[in-house]
């Protein structure tokens, strides 16, 4: 119940002239321009959505569009109800809107491509449907009479799209603010090298600052995005150095990496994210060369292929 709570507390933080956003447990970003107002992303549930909504009305600020950068139900659990209850059009990211469309596709890539169990099917995993008016691409985009900047940022998710907007950019979760990477321990990812590029795509950006899908707004976010690749790094190379000489199954992987970084998995929700992020580095560690594998006993073993440290 106080996580509820805490989830449900929602801020408007002033950035510049057209930027805000809702500061929450999931951050959402608003953007004011003429008589147009842009949410990125909706929240995780309609009771988000609607305090959110109470904000909005209370400014007496317009509500027109809603952008969601992923499918991530965190993200964008609140978007059925605000379809619902108001006139919007929602823009998405090309694959994140076939998901959004069936969301279930997420909880099934989680379960290896099976369909879930139920204990997955929860608003954490698996919000309601969204349908997607508009398909933004990479550059710029113009909706309407609003133009903006889509930066693909893939690894956490497929194809996932932040937003620039008046210089401000609204990054999602291409990077997690430091408070929150640690939470994670390992921040969730499906691709562990387009991870590291989307965190080094993000340094090159200039702009005024950025609101993370975590985290607080950085006028500088530099420091935070390098904690993230030192994270990504550790823990690549933890998984290199588990291996040296060593063949392991990946549930043997994800049992040591865990323990090692202080992660305890007690649900099919933790054991199915850090499973699929475990399974990013490894795969990473193939297509490198840097991991090679061998079937004893039916059992698929990996080992690390060369010496210790790779970058
Ligand atoms: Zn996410």
């Amino acid at each position: 119940m106080k996580e509820e709570e805490k989830v449900i507390k929602m801020e408007l933080i002033k950035i510049t002239d057209c930027c805000y956003y809702f500061k929450g447990a999931v951050n959402i970003g608003y953007i004011k321009y003429n008589n147009y107002g842009i949410l990125v992303d909706s929240g995780i549930d309609p009771s988000v959505a609607k305090k959110v909504m109470k904000i909005v009305q209370k400014k007496g600020i317009p509500f027109t569009h809603l952008f969601i950068t992923h499918a991530h139900a965190d993200h964008y659990g609140g978007a059925a109800y605000l379809q619902e209850k108001y006139k919007v059009t929602t823009i998405a990211p090309p694959f994140e809107e076939a998901i959004l469309t069936y969301p279930q596709i997420h909880t099934m890539l989680l379960n290896s491509g099976n369909d879930s169990n139920k204990e997955l099917q929860n608003k954490f995993l698996q919000g309601q449907a969204v349908k997607v008016d508009k398909i933004c691409n990479e550059g710029i985009n113009t909706i309407d009479d609003i133009t903006f900047t889509a930066l693909h940022f893939p690894g956490h998710s497929h194809f996932q799209m932040g937003l620039l907007f008046d210089n401000i950019l609204y990054a999602a979760d291409s990077y997690f603010g430091k408070d929150a990477l640690k939470k994670h321990g390992i921040p969730f990812i499906v691709d562990a090298e387009q991870t590291m590029e989307t965190l080094n795509k993000l340094l090159e950006i200039d702009c005024l600052g950025a609101v993370p899908g975590h985290g607080e707004f950085e006028n500088d976010f530099s420091s935070s995005v390098q904690e993230n690749i030192l994270k990504h790094e550790e823990v690549y190379q933890t998984i290199l150095l588990l291996l040296k000489q060593r063949y392991k199954g990946l549930e043997e992987i994800l049992s040591s990496v865990c323990l090692k970084l202080n992660i305890t998995l007690n649900s099919y929700m933790s054991y199915s994210l850090y499973r699929t992020s475990i399974n990013a580095y490894v795969t990473k560690g193939i297509n490198r060369g840097d991991i090679s594998y061998h079937f004893e006993n039916n059992k698929l073993l990996f080992t690390n292929s060369k010496g210790l440290y790779y970058n």
